[in-house]
């Protein structure tokens, strides 16, 4: 396994828990991820059970959606979860160690090759940036958005976007359970968000897709809705353009994998977590027992219907998004309220049944030129 986070440890629980030897490497010289928030659906307290629970900081159980002014709000059936990503990483990697998967730390992958003994790893060591070579017969990929096995293997090189946040003092008025969430396309195609953590702080960002503008469109609203930063957290994030296979074959060995190293990130609202580690399960189906297929398939179904609305939003502007809070009618707004985002088929189904012209206004962003597929904004 080449890197030791959410997806990487979750498929080292999973296949140590079956037997299987399996060894982390992991480029950090010490087990300490960087601490962040994040929200989830529901689908991780139910795919982890207790497992995910130490990573549990908050529950949101309301949204509240604003456009030109105008604003939506809706309730929860299912509560999403803030959990704590440092506390997360830190609980699988304790399950996985306590079954038996071993962690080589401060080990930077380097390159594939195929020996006579099987597949061969090269590492750096970072305590002296010596060279260390690993054999293996089955390698998992789970290091990231820039994944370095998945270019050794051959894979493409996803497309990234910049995501930005910052953490932020909460007004004292501010309800500690909903979502905040603003569509101003000039800024963004995708959203700004506010989201509460823990005690008095929040977290304030958006998805862009250009660094340098993303941090002054971020600044700009700061200023504009009397938010000083405390600390700005950000990365790059893969785009979501097309199903990304999880195996190869490479000289007689399996390369798999998982999580963001495969593109498994909604791009609707460019989450990972869940979607990750529903990839990562799929994997260490398909090592253990050669199946996974259909867990595959019901992923890749999901995260093409997230490209799909994510297509028809990249045109909206904002006189639509004013226009989609307008329609959301009691009917709609219940489906939004039953069904959560790892359930998109379900949600959407219902929502076309109880509002048509949500369909129509989203079939008309799908016809109009498609500026997500060309990546390039008019
Ligand atoms: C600021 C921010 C906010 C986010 N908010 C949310 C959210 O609210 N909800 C949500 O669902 N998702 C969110 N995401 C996305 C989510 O965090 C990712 O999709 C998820 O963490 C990916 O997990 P992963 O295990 O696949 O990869 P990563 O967490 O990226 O882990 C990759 C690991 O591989 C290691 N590694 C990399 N290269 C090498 C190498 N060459 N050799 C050895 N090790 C290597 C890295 O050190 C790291 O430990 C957010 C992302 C960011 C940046």
């Amino acid at each position: 396994m080449v890197g030791g986070s959410a997806a990487g440890f979750y498929t080292a629980w999973l296949l140590s828990r079956s037997g299987r030897r399996v060894r982390v490497y992991e480029q950090a010289d010490r087990l300490e991820p960087s601490s962040r928030s994040l929200i989830v659906t529901c689908r991780m307290r139910e795919m982890l059970g207790s497992l995910g629970e130490p990573s549990v900081v908050n529950e949101i159980r309301r949204f509240e959606v604003w456009s030109d002014g105008r604003s939506a709000q809706f309730s929860l059936d299912r509560p999403d979860l803030i959990i704590e990503r440092a506390k997360l990483i830190q609980s699988l990697a304790d399950r996985a160690l306590a079954n038996g998967a071993e962690l080589s730390l401060g080990r930077r992958f380097l390159s594939l090759s195929s020996g006579p003994g099987g597949l061969e790893l090269g590492f750096e060591r970072r305590e002296d940036g010596a060279r260390e070579t690993v054999l293996a017969s089955t390698i998992v990929g789970a290091d990231g958005a820039l994944s370095e096995v998945a270019r050794s293997a051959g894979w493409p090189r996803p497309e990234t976007v910049p995501l930005l946040q910052a953490l932020v003092r909460l007004p004292a008025d501010y309800p500690r359970d909903t979502v905040r969430v603003w569509f101003v396309p000039d800024d963004t195609p995708y959203f700004y968000w506010l989201i509460p953590e823990r005690g008095d702080r929040g977290a304030l960002g958006l998805i862009g897709e250009d660094g340098a503008r993303t941090r002054r469109s971020l600044e700009a609203f700061l200023e504009k809705h009397g938010f000083d930063p405390l600390e700005y957290q950000g990365a790059r994030i893969p785009l979501y353009r097309g199903w990304v296979p999880v195996h190869r074959r490479f000289g007689e060995a399996d390369v798999y994998l998982v999580g963001d190293a495969a593109c498994q990130v909604k791009v609707t609202t460019v989450g990972g977590i869940v979607t990750g580690l529903r990839g990562a399960h799929a994997v260490a189906q398909a090592i253990l027992h050669a199946d996974g297929a259909g867990e595959l398939r019901s992923l890749r179904r999901e995260l093409n219907l997230h490209l799909l609305v994510r297509r028809s939003l990249h045109q909206f502007r904002q006189s639509d998004y004013s226009r989609l809070l307008d329609l959301l009618n009691p009917g709609a707004r219940q489906s939004l309220e039953r069904f959560h985002r790892d359930e998109a088929a379900r949600m959407l189904w219902r929502l076309c049944q109880t509002q048509p012209r949500l369909l129509w206004l989203g079939l008309r962003g799908l016809l109009t030129r498609d500026i997500f597929s060309s990546g390039s904004e008019e």
